[in-house]
């Protein structure tokens, strides 16, 4: 007899697990309750025939090989590498922090003095945390640190998050750390790129197995004592499958206000942060990530706040004693066949490439399980 599985959440991680059971013949039916599939990492084209990315930029970078191996073989790809600039006392220079930002912002001699200090401090292509750099003795490298902290940082967590760097977790600020070389890559991974036909597209060619069905508009809340199921992958908010019993799990939410112009490009590079002005954080332009040629372009100002999707978890004390709190009640339900997966059901700040990484384990582990 045919395996039932049920998927509740059609992002990148139900999406993987689906494709990897169906594959094997399992019968999966995987629901979602918006109208469409991709989770957080959906595209379309607007109105004007722009593809754009409904929920922020999403660049595919990863060190996995088994991951990129796996996805490439649903995509061919742009081969793109990411960069971003920040506006930082008035001049657009490299985020994260470089060696190129520091020539950009700061008069020659004393770029070089500060480039200098910086190698035989932390070493030549060494990456420093900016909670760490602000350690530091030496009053040149305090100038800086204290530069970096409050000229890239600061505003932009405080905007991001509404906390202080200091307030969030540590991994968090780590994520763009000071960098000692010229390397302006937002992303230093081995493998990186763009989906070349998008990221619903590939997804669709994913889904493409006739094991595997599909419900859209349809939240696990109603169905839930409806469908018989051998496995359960939930991918969807862990406190939500609880009925919130402990509390809500916060996350960081963001809007976008998408703005199209009769003008073939709109800013230098794909991403330009605003950590110091205005109250977004920063404007993305659609067609600079995806390689479109279009004679408009379409750009997304992104505000974080309390309203909009849900986009990260808030990793404080309070959140993480909470979510162990879930992650204990899940783990009970392993013996049922019930598996929390994916960025919402394990409350991590997962990439897309942790995401898929984190189900083909699962499906390996229980999959290898079966077979023995
Ligand atoms: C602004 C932003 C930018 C990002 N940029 C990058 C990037 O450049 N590179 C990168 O690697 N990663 C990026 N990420 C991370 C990436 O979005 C995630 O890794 C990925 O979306 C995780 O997929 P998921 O399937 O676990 O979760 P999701 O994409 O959130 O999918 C979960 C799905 O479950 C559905 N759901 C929720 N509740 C229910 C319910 N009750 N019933 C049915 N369905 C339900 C949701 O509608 C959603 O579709 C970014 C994230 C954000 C927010």
């Amino acid at each position: 007899m045919k395996n039932k599985i049920l998927i509740v959440g059609a992002g990148i991680t139900g999406i993987t697990l689906a494709e990897k059971f169906a594959s094997k013949g399992s019968e999966v039916l995987l629901i979602e309750k918006r109208d469409h599939i991709g989770g957080n990492c959906y595209d379309f084209k607007n109105k004007d025939g722009i593809l754009i990315h409904k929920y922020g930029p999403h660049i595919f970078h990863t060190d996995y090989k088994d991951v990129w191996d796996y996805i490439s073989q649903f995509t061919d790809w742009f081969y793109y590498q990411h960069k971003v600039l920040g506006l930082i006392d008035g001049r657009l220079a490299p985020i994260p922090f470089n060696l190129n930002t520091l020539y950009e912002l700061f008069p020659l001699k004393f770029a070089q003095k500060l480039e200098e200090k910086l190698i035989n401090k932390f070493g030549y292509n060494k990456k420093i945390p900016i909670l760490d750099l602000k350690k530091t003795k030496d009053k040149d490298l305090k100038f800086l640190a204290d530069f970096v902290y409050e000229k890239i940082f600061l505003h932009y967590t405080e905007k991001q998050w509404s906390l202080k760097p200091e307030e969030i977790d540590a991994s968090v600020t780590a994520r763009v750390p000071v960098v000692i070389s010229r390397d302006d890559r937002y992303f230093q991974n081995k493998y990186q790129g763009m989906p070349k036909e998008g990221y619903v597209k590939m997804f669709e060619k994913m889904l493409q197995n006739e094991n595997i069905e599909v419900q859209l508009n349809t939240d696990y809340k109603k169905l839930k004592n409806k469908i018989k199921y051998n496995f359960l992958f939930y991918t969807s908010p862990i406190d939500e499958f609880f009925n919130y019993k402990y509390g809500r799990l916060d996350y960081r939410c963001l809007k976008l206000d998408f703005q199209t112009f009769n003008q073939e490009s709109y800013q230098p590079s794909a991403v330009v942060n605003y950590p110091n002005n205005y109250d977004f954080t920063r404007i993305i332009e659609f067609k600079k990530l995806t390689q479109q040629n279009h004679r408009k372009t379409t750009i997304g100002i992104e505000y974080p706040g309390n309203e909009g999707f849900m986009a990260y978890p808030v990793l404080d004390e309070k959140n993480k004693k909470l979510f162990q709190k879930y992650l204990k009640e899940a783990e009970k339900l392993k013996k049922q066949n019930i598996y929390f997966v994916g960025r919402l059901a394990e409350y991590k700040y997962y990439n897309m490439d942790e995401a898929v990484k984190s189900s083909l384990d699962l499906f390996n582990k229980i999959n290898y399980g079966r077979r023995k």
